[in-house]
């Protein structure tokens, strides 16, 4: 019998939420950023992108990083400068090239360049004059194969027709667009006042232009949200109709951004609102037909998305769910992460200083990793997890040549609550299975198997946001 991947028991999920509502990574990396060290710097990243046992032919990502935005949005945990300085951009676009010469000179052997990504900040914060620059540097240097998939975030308050125009006439095909939440008191609170006919113009006009697939980011936890309120913006999304949809928690990481502190903690809306809206929107979605990819992700049916998850190709990385498998990821701009295939690097975060290591002929990297054997397994394990809800204990057999239940023993042992709560099953053989309704706590039975987590716990610092 076919296993209906995307059905969800929404009953028993509100029993089980606040039992697993605790703090952990994304798994966007394994191992995770905190574990990285200063250790690592240029003539590493160096080392390791020339080192790098890819085949010509095998595929390459890229993610730039535009890190200007015009104004604060109070929830943001984004690495970005509020700035209207006109010269800044400049200057950016200037470093930037520079950077991408250096890189490009460092990864040796030509390799076609499958999927491109902008994030930030507001890669619109650039005029569609420098939009087309950058794009034309980036790919003079790496240029894209038939096909890529290209991407890009944008702010609707502040991407004009002018923009979509030079993004489609410079080949990207994908825009995903803040939303948040298209409540006036919400917006008022968090700093980000976005009328709903701005986003639905923009929403038209990148259809009209041609671009294949339109995401929404929305964010759950906000202050003054409830599930009435939140209900009011599902109804306005689902009209809209985006190919995609992301749902984040709001992190309340005020060790990071430290001006979500201008929150006062009694206008968010406590943890079981925020599990009730959380349930409004995951019922919603469904109604109206999205596929549940896993985490915090939906898409249409038809969407690659959905496709990849059914078909057990979806992967995930620093740009969050990919269908792209097997490729090496280069980060460009201020705090850009690359991943390779055995090693990490994030470049400097503050401007000025990834400026001057630029300029200075250097590779910007502030920190990093080199995987050991054993990471490398456990990113394999936590990989599978994330993005397939499965181990195979053959296929782990196959790659490590080394009996999955063996391996991972007490592991497995310390999922037995979890697989009693019916979040995932564990076969004779170690294969373990997460069921459609654990796919919701995907990261608590990751967590199992990150080497890392125990010893961070004890050191008793707040680095991840909350689960749910
Ligand atoms: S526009 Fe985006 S990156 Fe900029 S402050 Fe707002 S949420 Fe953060």
């Amino acid at each position: 019998m076919t296993r209906d991947v995307f059905a969800v028991d929404l009953d028993r999920i509100e029993k089980l939420l606040p039992r697993y509502a605790m703090e952990g990574p994304r798994y966007t990396s394994y191992p995770t950023a905190p574990v990285w060290g200063d250790g690592y710097g240029p003539s590493d990243f160096r080392r390791d992108l020339s080192r790098d046992d890819a085949q010509p032919g095998d595929g390459l990502s890229i993610y730039v990083h535009v890190p200007f935005c015009r104004s604060l949005c109070h929830f943001c945990a984004c690495n970005r400068v509020i700035t209207r300085n006109e010269a800044l951009p400049v200057q950016f676009l200037e470093t930037i090239e520079r950077e991408v010469d250096t890189v490009r000179e460092a990864v040796g052997a030509p390799r076609p360049v499958t999927q491109v990504h902008w994030g930030g900040g507001t890669p619109t914060h650039l005029t569609p004059e420098q939009v087309t620059r950058l794009h034309a540097a980036v790919t003079a240097r790496f240029p894209v194969a038939e096909g890529a998939e290209i991407s890009i975030e944008v702010d609707p308050r502040v991407t004009t027709p002018e923009h979509v125009g030079a993004l489609r006439e410079a080949g990207f095909n994908r825009i995903s667009m803040g939303v948040q939440d298209f409540e006036p008191r919400v917006q008022e609170a968090i700093h980000r006042i976005q009328p709903l006919d701005d986003t639905a113009a923009l929403v038209d006009r990148c259809r009209q232009a041609g671009f294949e697939s339109v995401n929404f980011d929305l964010i759950y936890g906000l202050p003054y949200q409830s599930e009435a309120t939140f209900t009011r913006t599902l109804e306005k999304v689902i009209a809209l109709r985006p190919d995609r949809l992301a749902l984040y928690s709001y992190a309340h990481v005020t060790w990071v951004a430290k001006h979500q502190r201008g929150f006062e903690r009694k206008d968010l809306p406590p943890p079981e609102v925020k599990i009730r809206i959380f349930l409004a929107a995951l019922r919603r979605f469904l109604e109206a037909g999205y596929r549940f990819i896993g985490l915090d992700h939906f898409a249409e049916p038809d969407d690659e998305l959905s496709r990849a998850f059914a078909d057990r190709t979806l992967r995930r990385n620093f740009m969050g769910h990919t269908t792209q498998a097997g490729v090496d990821l280069i980060g460009l701009g201020p705090s850009a992460i690359s991943e390779l295939r055995g090693a990490y690097a994030q470049s400097h975060r503050e401007i000025p200083v990834w400026q001057e290591a630029v300029e200075s002929g250097q590779l910007a990297t502030r920190r990093g990793h080199v995987l050991t054997p054993e990471d490398l397994e456990r990113r394999w394990v936590i990989g599978r997890i994330m993005c397939h809800g499965e181990i195979r204990a053959s296929e782990f057999e196959a790659a490590f040549g080394r009996p999955f239940a063996d391996s991972y023993s007490a592991e497995l042992a310390s999922l037995e609550p979890a697989v009693d709560d019916g979040l995932a099953h564990v076969g004779d053989d170690g294969s373990l299975q997460v069921t459609p309704l654990g796919r919701l706590l995907v990261r608590n039975v990751a967590m199992q198997f990150d080497a890392y987590l125990p010893e961070q716990r004890r050191e008793g610092r707040s680095m991840f946001s909350k689960t749910v």
